[in-house]
C-alpha cells in the first residue's frame, strides 16, 4: 500500500511551527494562489476541454472564475474572521469575559471529484488556507489533464509541507484515509463518502461530506412557465448534466405540463442548437462507463425531445423523458448526466410525498409565484439547499453556506462557511481574580440553596 505518512507527519511538523497562525502568511498564501489561477488560466481552459470537452464560457463561469471570486471574498472579510468574538457572560459567571477562538484544526485532506475538477479541489483548499490549515489535496483521476495543471500550479507556489498535492486513484485515496488527519474534505458519490466516514470514525477526525442524490424541481400550477423551462434547462444540461446540484428530475403540475414541455424544449433549442452533438461547446460525459450507464436510461418511459448519442465522443444530447415512474432505472439513483424525465403531479401533497419517499436531496427547486406554496415546499422538505424560482444559482453566493443534509452530505462551505468548517471554534472563559464568588464551593454554609436560586 502507498504510504504518505511522512507528507503528512512534515505538513504537522511544519503546522506546529505556528507560521499558519499569522493572517497575513494566510492572506499571502491566498493572493499567491490567485496570481498563479490567473496566470494558468488558459492551461486550465485548455485541460478541462480535454478532460470534459468544456467550453471556455463554461470553464471560466463554473470553475476559474467561482474559485476568484472566492478568494476575492474571502481577502475582504479574512481579518474579521480571524478575530476571537467577545460572547456575553451569563451572571452565575460573574466578573468573567468569554471569547471563541476560531483555531485552524491543523493538517486538512481534500479529496475532490472529476466533474468540476479544479473548482472543487481548489474552494474548499481557499477554506483551508483561510482557516490556517495545512492541506493534502487528492484530485480526481478521471480528469488527468485538470489534475497536472493543479499540480503544477500548486507546486509553483507552495511547499510541499503547507500545501502538497497527491494524483491516484481510489487506493490512493484509500492510503491517504489511512492517516491521521486534523480535518477530512470530501466531495463525491455517497458510496464513497461512507468509506470516507468510516475512516474518519476510526481516528475520530472531523469530517465534511459533500455528496449527491436525486435533487427535485418542481414546477407549480402558477409558475412563470417560460422563465422556469429557460432555468432549468440551463441549471439542467450546462456540463451535461454532471452537476451535483443539477435538477434530476421535474415534477410538473398536470394542468400546465405540455405548456412546460413546449417552452422546454425550445429552451434546450436556444440554449444549445437544432444539433446539439454538433456544438463544439457542448460538454461530453467523462468516460465510457458513464456513457454506457446514461444510454441505459435512454428508453425510460417515453422519449420526449433529445435521445441522440455519440459514442466516440462519450456525448449524449439533453434528452427529456416523460410517462417515467419511479419504479423505472431512471428514477432509482442520481442520474448525473443530460437526461432529464419529467415526472406529473396534480396537487402539491403528491409531489411532496414522492419527494418525502427519497432520501433528503442535496437541492430542491420550487417554481412558483405563491408564497403559500413556497413556505409550505421550503418549510415541508428537508433538503441541503436551493432555490424558488431559478436552479443552481444558490451555488455561486458566498453568503449562502452550501452543502447536504441526510444522505446528500453533512456540513456546509463557500465564503465564512468555509471558514468555519476548517476551524475549531475554541470557547475560552476568562475569569478574574480580584474576588471568587463562593457558591460554587461544597463547603459554602447554605451553599445547595443558592445554588438553587442560581440554576433553575
Ligand atoms: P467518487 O465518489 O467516485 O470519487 C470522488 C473521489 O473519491 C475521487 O477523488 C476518487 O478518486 C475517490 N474515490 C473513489 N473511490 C474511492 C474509494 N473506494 N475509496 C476512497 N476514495 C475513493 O465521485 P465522482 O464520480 O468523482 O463524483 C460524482 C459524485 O460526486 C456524484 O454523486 C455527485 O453528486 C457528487 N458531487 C457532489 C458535489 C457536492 O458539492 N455536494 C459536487 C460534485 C459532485
Amino acid at each position: 500500500m502507498e504510504n504518505y505518512s511522512a507528507c503528512v507527519n512534515n505538513q504537522k511538523a511544519f503546522f506546529h511551527k505556528g507560521e499558519t497562525e499569522d493572517v497575513d502568511f494566510r492572506i499571502n498564501s491566498l493572493k499567491k494562489l490567485r496570481t498563479a489561477i490567473q496566470q494558468n488560466e488558459n492551461a486550465l481552459v485548455e485541460a478541462l476541454k480535454v478532460d470534459l470537452n468544456k467550453s471556455e464560457f463554461e470553464a471560466y463561469s463554473t470553475e476559474i472564475g467561482v474559485v476568484l471570486k472566492e478568494i476575492r471574498f474571502v481577502l475582504k472579510h479574512l481579518r474579521k474572521w480571524v478575530k476571537p468574538e467577545r460572547v456575553k457572560t451569563p451572571i452565575t459567571h460573574f466578573g468573567s469575559s468569554s471569547l471563541i477562538y476560531p483555531e485552524p484544526y491543523g493538517v486538512a485532506l481534500i479529496i475532490a471529484p472529476w466533474n468540476y475538477p479544479f473548482q472543487l479541489a481548489v474552494a474548499p483548499l481557499i477554506g483551508a488556507i483561510a482557516a490556517g490549515n495545512c492541506a493534502i489535496i487528492k484530485p480526481s483521476e478521471l480528469t488527468p489533464n485538470t489534475s497536472d495543471v493543479l499540480e503544477r500550479l500548486i507546486k509553483e507556489i507552495f511547499t510541499q509541507d503547507y500545501i502538497a498535492i497527491v494524483q491516484g486513484d481510489a487506493k490512493t485515496s484509500q492510503a491517504l484515509l489511512h492517516e491521521k488527519f486534523n480535518t477530512l474534505f470530501f466531495t463525491g458519490s455517497a458510496p464513497v463518502g461512507k468509506i470516507v466516514m468510516e475512516a474518519a470514525a476510526k481516528t475520530l477526525t472531523p469530517v465534511t461530506l459533500e455528496l449527491g442524490g436525486k435533487s427535485p424541481c418542481i414546477v407549480h400550477e402558477d409558475a412563470n412557465i417560460k422563465l422556469a423551462a429557460k432555468r432549468i434547462a440551463w441549471g439542467k444540461f450546462m456540463n451535461a448534466g454532471q452537476t451535483c446540484i443539477a435538477p434530476d428530475y421535474v415534477y410538473v403540475h398536470g394542468a400546465i405540463k405540455d405548456e412546460f414541455l413546449d417552452q422546454l424544449k425550445k429552451a434546450m433549442k436556444a440554449l444549445y442548437g437544432e444539433d446539439p452533438l454538433e456544438n463544439a461547446d457542448y460538454t461530453h460525459i467523462v468516460n465510457a462507463k458513464h456513457f454506457n450507464r446514461l444510454c441505459a436510461f435512454l428508453d425510460n418511459g417515453k422519449l420526449f425531445s433529445g435521445g441522440k448519442t455519440d459514442q466516440a465522443h462519450s456525448a449524449i444530447e439533453p434528452t427529456v423523458l416523460t410517462d417515467v415512474n419511479w419504479e423505472d432505472p431512471v428514477m432509482q439513483d442520481e442520474i448525473f448526466g443530460p437526461v432529464l424525465p419529467v415526472l406529473e403531479y396534480h396537487d402539491l401533497p403528491e409531489a411532496m410525498e414522492g419527494i418525502h419517499n427519497q432520501p433528503n436531496p442535496l437541492a430542491l427547486y420550487l417554481f412558483s409565484n405563491s408564497e403559500s406554496v413556497q413556505q409550505e415546499v421550503v418549510n415541508g422538505i428537508a433538503f441541503g439547499g436551493g432555490c424558488v424560482n431559478d436552479t443552481v444559482y444558490h451555488f455561486v453566493s458566498p453568503y449562502l453556506p452550501f452543502g447536504g443534509i441526510g444522505k446528500s452530505g453533512t456540513g456546509s462551505y463557500h465564503g465564512k462557511g468555509s471558514f468555519d468548517t476548517f476551524s475549531h471554534q475554541k470557547s475560552v472563559l476568562k475569569q478574574t481574580t480580584l474576588f471568587d464568588i463562593p457558591f460554587r464551593y461544597p463547603n459554602v454554609k447554605n451553599g445547595l440553596k443558592k445554588m438553587k436560586l442560581f440554576l433553575k
